[in-house]
């Protein structure tokens, strides 16, 4: 691997004519595998359904690697001060702004999102890096003086070597998520992307070696689940996994730490989240805004984003009126404006695929979108989904129950508000919820009562980074952001001392 910046690996995937196998970053640099993988891993552009890339399905041995070469880097990275670890941060943010563009190209061409959704999942991986570059200079802690007898006070340091894996829906956004409070809270990592979208992680590799960053802190590991992932998360090497991802994952890992009871885990998982229409925000003056928040949130990113609202619930009243109105703005905007990516890869167009054919089969009505084509491996063909809105779904179907993580929505009515919440909550999920109504008490008398860990009022997608982000329900546990990033990947002790 000569390729020793950013672009010059960018440009030189680019120019060949059979895909490259990309490399692991291990200690600061790029490394073949010390053992042979037992299979390489052929990565799609999902837009033309094209070989883009190799990856190697790194083993154990290799994981092992990589995280002595993290626990290594933990000993001296633990001790610099804050101040070191936030001018890092902010050298790699700023590198990141530079070379913006080029990430979210590649970030489209690997994931198959369109290229203006890929700019802001960019942006949003750059504020991770400055955000907690200065969160660290302010954060503060807790002092009590009991009874005037003994002074106490919190006392944390970094909890050591973390297992960092993320999905393939928002590659770099969501790893970066992980890595960037990781290492400003003192921890070193040990980060594996999904095996569907590794570009973008094998660029940040690069980008951290430019930004001088000691090597050994991050160590960025391509693989599979089964075997990459099961190893990372189950070495005793590892003090704790941050891991976003679905909830079956999540219960594997959780079961194979569970001996473990000294492991830091924190769970992002999946979500099959309600949008409620009151009939007073179909009023003339937000009508388009409800209408808006509501498509964006079923089909953003092709409906392949955890937050996606897939379940709409509309008062019976203005049923009819946003149905209408709902599947006029989705042709227009995503279907006739071609504003909707390719999904991540054949093996979820054909998941996809399946419940279209149920919905058909459950006499469901398309109000917009159908089957697609079933597609031929071999005949290089992208991964497109027209959106689909689907409304006389029966109650109780798993369209409703199941998270399908595509472009798939379905409406159903609802009588009133009780009703509503009912139906809101009628799910083993509790990751996000949107509530559209103009009724000030309304919206927290709702708000307040769905069993979700995040819940947008007139609004989608607002983002707070030190706001708490995690689920409820079989959506996870542990929550990420600002303070709550450092309840993860530090650990606090209580001192006493006698006053
Ligand atoms: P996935 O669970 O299949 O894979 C996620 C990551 O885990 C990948 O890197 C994969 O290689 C790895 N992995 C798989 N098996 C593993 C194992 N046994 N041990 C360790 N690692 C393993 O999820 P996906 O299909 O990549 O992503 C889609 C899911 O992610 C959806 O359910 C979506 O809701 C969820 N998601 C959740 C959030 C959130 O913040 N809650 C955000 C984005 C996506």
């Amino acid at each position: 691997w000569t390729c020793n910046t950013v672009e010059r690996a960018a440009s030189f995937i680019g120019s060949q004519k059979s895909p490259i196998c990309l490399p692991n970053y291990v200690a600061g640099r790029l490394t073949p595998l010390q053992s042979q993988p037992m299979a390489l891993i052929d990565s799609f552009n999902p837009q033309t359904g094209s070989l883009l890339c190799k990856l190697p399905c790194t083993p154990a041995s290799d994981v092992e690697t990589a995280i002595q070469h993290a626990r290594h880097a933990f000993t001296t990275w633990s001790k610099t001060t804050r101040r070191e670890r936030s001018s890092h941060l902010r050298r790699i943010s700023d590198l990141l702004q530079e070379h913006r563009e080029l990430f979210a190209v590649w970030e489209s061409i690997d994931q198959g999102k369109t290229l203006e959704r890929a700019r802001i999942e960019v942006d949003r991986a750059i504020s991770n890096f400055s955000y907690f570059s200065t969160y660290i200079l302010h954060e503060h802690t807790t002092a009590r003086m009991v009874d005037g007898v003994a002074l106490t006070y919190e006392h944390r340091s970094p909890a050591g070597v973390f297992a960092l894996i993320s999905p393939w829906n928002m590659p770099l956004y969501l790893l970066t998520w992980k890595i960037a409070p990781c290492i400003a809270f003192g921890c070193t990592a040990v980060a594996k992307p999904s095996e569907i979208t590794s570009m973008s992680a094998y660029l940040l590799g690069l980008l951290l070696r430019k930004a001088e960053l000691p090597p050994g802190v991050v160590n960025i590991i391509l693989g599979d689940g089964p075997t990459t992932g099961a190893a990372l998360v189950a070495s005793p090497s590892v003090d704790g996994v941050s891991f976003t991802g679905g909830t079956q994952t999540g219960i594997a890992i959780r079961r194979a730490t569970a001996h473990q009871i000294r492991k830091h885990l924190s769970l992002e998982l999946g979500g099959k989240n309600p949008n409620l229409v009151f009939a007073d925000a179909m009023d003339p003056a937000t009508r388009d805004r409800t209408i808006r928040i509501a498509a964006s949130a079923a089909f953003e990113n092709q409906g392949e984003i955890c937050l996606c609202g897939s379940r709409i619930y509309v008062e019976r009243a203005v049923y009819e009126d946003f149905v209408r109105e709902i599947t006029e703005y989705v042709a227009e905007k995503y279907v006739l404006r071609k504003t909707v990516g390719a999904v991540a890869s054949l093996q979820h167009y054909d998941k996809i695929r399946g419940y279209l054919q149920m919905a058909v089969e459950e006499k469901a009505t398309f109000k917009l979108g159908g089957i697609p084509p079933a597609l031929d491996k071999d005949q290089n063909q992208g991964y497109w989904i027209n959106p689909a809105i689907l409304t006389d779904v029966a109650s109780g179907s798993v369209l409703q129950k199941d998270e399908i993580f595509g472009p798939v929505v379905t409406i159903s009515p609802f009588e009133d508000e009780e009703e509503a919440v009912r139906l809101a909550n009628d799910s083993e999920y509790g990751l996000a919820a949107v509530v559209l109504t103009n009724d000030g008490a309304r919206m927290r008398r709702v708000g307040e009562r769905i069993e979700a860990g995040m819940v947008w009022v007139n609004c989608w997608l607002v983002r707070e980074l030190g706001t708490p982000f995690g689920g409820m329900k079989n959506s996870g546990t542990g929550r990420e952001g600002g303070e709550y990033s450092r309840e993860v990947f530090t650990v606090v002790r209580t001192l006493h001392l006698p006053s």
